[in-house]
């Protein structure tokens, strides 16, 4: 009730009494109410519904939902059990609770095959049942012909299948309440949606699952098998070069020539797939030395000049010596990657540019060419393992050499970065601290 007193007062202004105004509000407290729970249960069903469907785990996605839905019902307790029947099928498997200490069902059996359970569990049926002991199908199952003794009492029973993408039945969710009538249609609807969305997540994550072992085996593969590849190359090579040494006939001497090429270029796609492994095992290691690298740089373009015939590489490499701490053989094969990709991604252009410049303590190598260049999608994407663009058809690769070579320049304390206009050529460059102050480096040599 609301009520209201005010004052009569007399025309002299003096109090003579007070009337009072009673107003029944039920109504209004009632829809106060029944708003107030509405935005609660919209509250709940929101983070539920984000938090499931950002959950890859299963079990963190099966204990939100039925702790969602069992506030949300108001049961007793809720429970979510796995659908675990075999060709007997006798028992489901109890994967989360909420409301009850998980005890109660500890020296219980699990819900079985009975006429109660096998529609939600086998016939994909939503069970609301307002008095469950009343039920014709109530109590007619051996040995316990009922609930088990010292059962949580349950009169109220709502269960709801949860049921996967390809159609069978992954679970179900089961509600009791030890008094009768308390499960609503509303409640019925609400825990059917949630299951819903439930189902999607748990198929998600399954898959999610399935591709995380199927990518690990990838892995363990791609490890065991650049390592196999390893020692054979190595004899192979050895003797080739023992032959190549040999006088020969000009076709034998060419042919074991050519070999030796192919088997070199084999061993480096060997190597790349095992220093990739390496990366993802945490395992690659560097020795760490001081060196020049501008002379690093001379000696591998004078090598290109002489094997190159497609290409002439013009360079400005500056006059003083850039010393830098790093992992000699390491940096080499990044440089060398950027340099075989100028060459081989600019089939059509006769020359590449390489500049190395000193600017603030730091070297910055850039090597430029006139190719087919790179989309900006293309762009953002290069340095991932086994990335290779659309337009590469045709020339040969794994798609590990960027990959690699950015792990390089960054465990360095390197920046890499490309700059580049499809169709008219691209400039990757590298960034890396100098060794020693510039004063000291005459001092040094
Ligand atoms: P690979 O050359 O073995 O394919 P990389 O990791 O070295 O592997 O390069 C990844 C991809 O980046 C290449 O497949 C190619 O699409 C692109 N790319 C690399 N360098 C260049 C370049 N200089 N010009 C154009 N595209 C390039």
């Amino acid at each position: 009730m609301s009520i209201t007193v005010s004052p009569v007062k007399d025309s002299r202004g003096n109090i003579v009494g007070a009337s009072k105004v009673a107003r029944d509000i039920t109504t209004r407290i009632e829809s106060q109410t029944a708003m107030e729970k509405y935005i609660k249960n919209l509250e709940t069903l929101n983070t539920v519904g984000k938090s499931i469907s950002e959950n890859l785990d299963v079990q963190g996605i099966l204990q939100r939902v039925t702790d969602a839905t069992t506030l949300l019902t108001g049961a007793g307790f809720g429970a979510f059990f796995y659908n675990n029947s075999d060709e007997k099928g006798n028992s489901f498997r109890l994967f989360t609770l909420s409301g009850a200490p998980r005890k109660i069902f500890d020296n219980m059996a699990m819900p079985r095959h009975t006429d109660i359970f096998l529609p939600t569990f086998r016939d994909k049926k939503v069970m609301r049942i307002d008095d469950i002991t009343k039920h014709a199908d109530f109590g007619k199952n051996a040995p316990f012909n009922g609930m088990p003794k010292g059962h949580f009492s349950v009169a109220s029973y709502l269960a709801i299948p949860v049921v996967s993408k390809s159609g069978s039945v992954i679970g179900g969710l089961l509600y009791g309440h030890p008094e009768a009538g308390k499960f609503t249609a509303e409640h019925e609807l609400l825990v059917v949606n949630i299951a819903a969305q439930a189902a999607v997540s748990l198929d998600n994550s399954k898959l999610f699952e399935q591709v995380k072992s199927l990518s690990e085996k990838k892995d363990e593969f791609i490890a065991l098998a650049s390592h196999e590849l390893k020692t054979p190359l190595t004899t192979i090579k050895g003797y080739l070069q023992v032959l190549a040494k040999k006088e020969a006939d000009k076709m034998s001497q060419l042919f074991v020539d050519k070999s030796l090429y192919q088997v070199e270029k084999l061993q480096t796609l060997v190597e790349d797939l095992l220093n990739m492994s390496r990366i993802e095992s945490g395992q690659l290691n560097f020795r760490l030395e001081v060196f020049d690298i501008k002379e690093m740089l001379r000696e591998i373009i004078e090598t290109f000049s002489y094997s190159s015939q497609s290409h002439r590489v013009i360079e400005d490499l500056g006059n003083n010596p850039v010393i830098i701490r790093g992992d000699r053989q390491r940096i080499e094969q990044a440089i060398l990657n950027l340099i075989t990709n100028a060459i081989k991604y600019s089939p059509k252009a006769e020359e590449i540019f390489i500049n190395l410049e000193v600017v603030d303590e730091k070297m910055t190598l850039r090597v430029r060419d006139k190719g087919i260049g790179l989309t900006g999608e293309q762009q953002q994407q290069l340095f991932t393992r086994f990335y290779r663009a659309e337009d590469t058809k045709g020339i040969s690769g794994l798609g590990l050499g960027l990959y690699l070579t950015k792990q390089i320049i960054d465990r360095h304390g390197g920046i890499i970065e490309v700059s580049s206009e499809y169709g008219e050529g691209s400039e990757f460059s590298f960034t890396l601290p100098l060794a020693l102050q510039k004063k000291n480096i005459e001092k040094a040599i």
